[in-house]
């Protein structure tokens, strides 16, 4: 039994087939999907989503869903024993809402798709988006309600009081879910960073919260915008001044937290409260950047910090 899992039988997840009930174009570059389906209805907790993430397995050019054994925690080892021409491509998401009728219990779950189209920058989550109509379906993964609480969640802050949010475009629904599910004496700053200025959605932030949009000039890289702004935030304004994104090497997508390394790196056991929190998240070269400044030279504890690559340029994703 794991960890997060407490004494029920049934699987720590769901794996469930989600209708699409509706889907708008809320802004040049998100498509926000509305799923529902009976099945749903043990999906995660409402209030407590944050930046939980969901699997979404998109058909294969057949249009036809694969056949995946549901009644298993072992989603993963389900997947893969389809053959791969039959088994789609699995893509990783936030939940940008989550909605419960009290009454029917039925439930909806909203998740925003960056549309990023452009010839060999795009993939088949994002081009299913853009084309997504009401009545097709997919697979979604997903933490089971009562079962397992937090699952899929990262967002951590403890006893701080104070939050320092970081995300490109594919972190922004989770920051924003983060900020409406989080108590609302928080305080701190979210910086997001997005392909246009008519991208900035509106997010039901604590007012001790200061939200500030940076929108990319056409054809900038990521991170120019949001590493200098950062940096000039946390006083390291000297290195903000000669930013370049570091250009990783390896296909694996940066992903440490105060209590996990995807590096290797020993964790401490520490006893220290801090008061601020930080969370990164987007493009793994753009994360690990900001790590670097942080980490190495503002001297920020990493156990205070959840660095995570959502994404990689030029490396289509595997699950
Ligand atoms: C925990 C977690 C939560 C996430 N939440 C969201 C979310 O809520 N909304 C969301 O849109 N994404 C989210 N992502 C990111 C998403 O999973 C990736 O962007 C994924 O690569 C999209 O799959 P694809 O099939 O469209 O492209 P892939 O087949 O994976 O990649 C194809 C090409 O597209 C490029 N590419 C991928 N993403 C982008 C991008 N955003 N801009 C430009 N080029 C890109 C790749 O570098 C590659 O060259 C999340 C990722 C994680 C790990």
């Amino acid at each position: 039994m794991s960890a997060e899992q407490t004494t029920t039988e049934r699987p720590t997840y769901i794996l469930t087939r989600a209708q699409v009930r509706a889907v708008s174009r809320v802004s040049p570059n998100f498509a926000r999907v509305t799923f529902g389906g009976d099945e749903l209805f043990e999906f995660c907790t409402p209030g407590q989503v944050f930046d939980s993430r969901v699997k979404l397995v998109f058909p294969p050019a057949s249009g036809i869903l694969p056949p995946l054994d549901r009644d298993t925690d072992d989603w993963w080892g389900s997947y893969l024993a389809v053959p791969e021409e039959e088994r789609g491509s699995m893509r990783t998401y936030s939940v940008r809402e989550l909605r419960v009728d009290a009454v029917s219990g039925d439930t909806e779950v909203d998740i925003d798709f960056v549309l990023h189209l452009a010839p060999g920058l795009s993939g088949p989550a994002s081009r299913w988006a853009s084309t997504a109509e009401a009545g097709q379906e997919l697979f979604l993964v997903g933490p089971r309600r009562g079962v397992v609480e937090h699952g899929g969640a990262e967002y951590a802050p403890g006893d701080a009081r104070s939050v320092v949010l970081v995300g490109d475009e594919t972190a922004a629904p989770a920051i924003a879910r983060i900020l409406e599910d989080a108590p609302r004496d928080l305080r701190g700053i979210a910086f997001l960073e997005v392909p246009s200025a008519d991208d900035a959605l509106a997010i039901d932030a604590p007012e001790g919260v200061e939200v500030r949009w940076l929108p990319r000039a056409e054809g900038q890289l990521h991170g120019l915008e949001v590493i200098p702004a950062v940096l000039a935030h946390l006083g390291d304004a000297d290195a903000s001044d000669e930013i370049s994104v570091k250009d990783v090497e390896t296909e694996d997508l940066l992903w440490e937290t105060p209590d996990y390394s995807g590096l290797g790196e020993e964790i401490a056991v520490t006893d220290a409260r801090p008061e601020r929190y930080f969370w990164i998240a987007g493009e793994s070269g753009v994360v690990t950047t900001l790590r670097r400044h942080l980490v190495k030279d503002l001297g920020i504890d990493r156990s205070q910090v959840a660095f995570m690559g959502y994404w990689r340029r030029g490396v289509a994703m595997r699950g």
